[in-house]
């Protein structure tokens, strides 16, 4: 590759595939092997030892994996990224060098029901634990920070509801704090929004979604911007101080902008295990590749349908941000220029039965706890995936009972709108 900064396009083809040296194979190979044969003893131990970078053991480290983490964070704009076994994998292994026993996180309300479980129920094994607070108000972010906070943790375009955060007037709460910035950029990709241009210091994705793009993969990944100072304060010893858990070594001091992701590799995938599998790294590349054309066609398929869903007779509302009703098209022109994503939801009038009418009528959309998928995707929170949070905590999550999630394909506009339309005519 050549020193000319390239366009997303080219990045999403060509980045981190070079020819295999072995074989010049164009495409990049599935290297499915467990360990690699060390060239002899003093080069096992310089790789132990860190001081030269290779291939050891694949929980670690693996040449198709490698690949994918070089594209990711090249179309992040990142100084590195590591990739693991799934969404919510990337959100430990992101908090992990970070976290301790007693100490907090600060995150919005409205984040995919899964994540608000684990923040609110898993964390508490580890000691951690986490305050919700609605993002929209500044003021509430920053009473929620204490001495114990160690991050700040939000969505690009928060799952379901379409809510878009807005990410330079949270990161600068976060700089102020002396803290990271961790943004979940599943539902908006790289592709409407690189996160790290406004202020994001980690960037974490479910692979699983738009990213691999065709429900084949579960995957996660954490980028690195490289810019946050760990020495700065003495609250994060594991990234800044002699690490007890690699013999001493100090990781900023040793890697500086990528201290991170050497820690997350030594450390988080070495002793928590959460390793993505060669295979499924290979999926996702393939993914990747047509990343731009799909986003394209997700957002004029959204718009469209949104628009359409929002003059219906039997629809109260449409929260797609894309829309001149939604009080969050203003951001769109500051944080995802391209369009406002293809997630949204519609409550309808008829409530919680007529969402489970209207969800079992539908024939073109498939019923999946999933999202992102090249073909259209339809869920009803309040029964499913938000099943386990009280109403209230439905509601604040944009999940409340009346309310149905859409993932908008990439088929034609014209069936999807007619496979809604006679969905919506049998619920009544
Ligand atoms: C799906 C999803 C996750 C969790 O990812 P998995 O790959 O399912 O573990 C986290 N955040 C968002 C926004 C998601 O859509």
């Amino acid at each position: 590759m050549t020193d000319t900064p390239q366009g997303f396009e080219t990045l999403a083809i060509h980045a981190g595939a070079e020819p295999d040296p072995a074989t010049g194979a164009r495409q990049v190979p599935i290297y499915q092997t467990t360990a690699y044969v060390f060239r002899d003893a003093d080069h096992a131990a310089a790789l132990f030892g860190l001081q030269e970078v290779g291939y050891i053991y694949s929980r670690l480290t693996n040449p198709t994996i490698a690949a994918l983490q070089t594209r990711i964070a090249a179309l992040e704009g990142g100084a590195g990224a590591v990739c693991c076994s799934s969404g919510h994998a990337a959100q430990i292994m992101a908090l992990f060098p970070l976290m301790a026993p007693g100490r907090n996180i600060v995150a919005s309300t409205r984040l995919y029901g899964g994540t608000i479980t684990q923040f609110s129920q898993t964390f508490k094994r580890f000691g951690w634990s986490c305050t919700f607070v609605d993002f929209d108000d500044l003021d509430a972010v920053k009473a929620a920070i204490d001495d114990d906070t160690r991050a700040i943790f939000c969505e690009t375009i928060a799952n379901p509801g379409g809510y878009i955060t807005d990410l330079d007037a949270i990161a600068a709460i976060a700089n102020e704090a002396g803290i990271p910035l961790i943004v979940d950029n599943t539902t908006a990709t790289p592709y409407l929004c690189r996160p790290i241009e406004h202020g994001a210091t980690l960037v974490v994705h479910s692979l699983t979604k738009y990213m691999t793009g065709n429900g084949t993969v579960t995957g996660g990944v954490v980028v690195d911007s490289g810019k946050f100072d760990w020495s700065a304060s003495d609250k994060f010893p594991s990234l800044s101080k002699p690490e007890p858990a690699y013999h001493g070594l100090v990781f900023q001091e040793t890697f500086g902008p990528a201290a991170f992701t050497f820690h997350s590799i030594a450390i988080g995938l070495r002793d928590l295990g959460m390793t993505m599998n060669p295979q499924g790294a290979h999926y996702t590349l393939m993914g990747i590749e047509t990343l731009p054309l799909r986003m394209e066609k997700h957002i004029a398929n959204a718009k469209e349908i949104a628009v359409w869903l929002e003059g219906h007779d039997a629809v109260e509302s449409v929260t797609y941000a894309g829309l001149d009703s939604s009080p969050y098209k203003a951001r769109i022109p500051q944080i995802c220029p391209k369009g406002a994503g293809a997630l949204f939801t519609i409550q309808l009038k008829g409530g919680y039965e007529a969402c489970t009418k209207f969800v079992a009528g539908l024939n073109l959309f498939s019923h999946v706890a999933n999202l992102g998928d090249a073909r259209s995707l339809v869920i009803h929170p309040a029964s499913t995936t938000h099943r386990q949070l009280t109403e209230q905590q439905q509601i604040a999550a944009g999940a409340a009972p009346n309310t149905v999630r859409l993932s908008i394909g990439i088929e034609s506009a014209a069936d999807l709108i007619a496979d809604l339309d006679q969905a919506l005519k049998a619920a009544g």
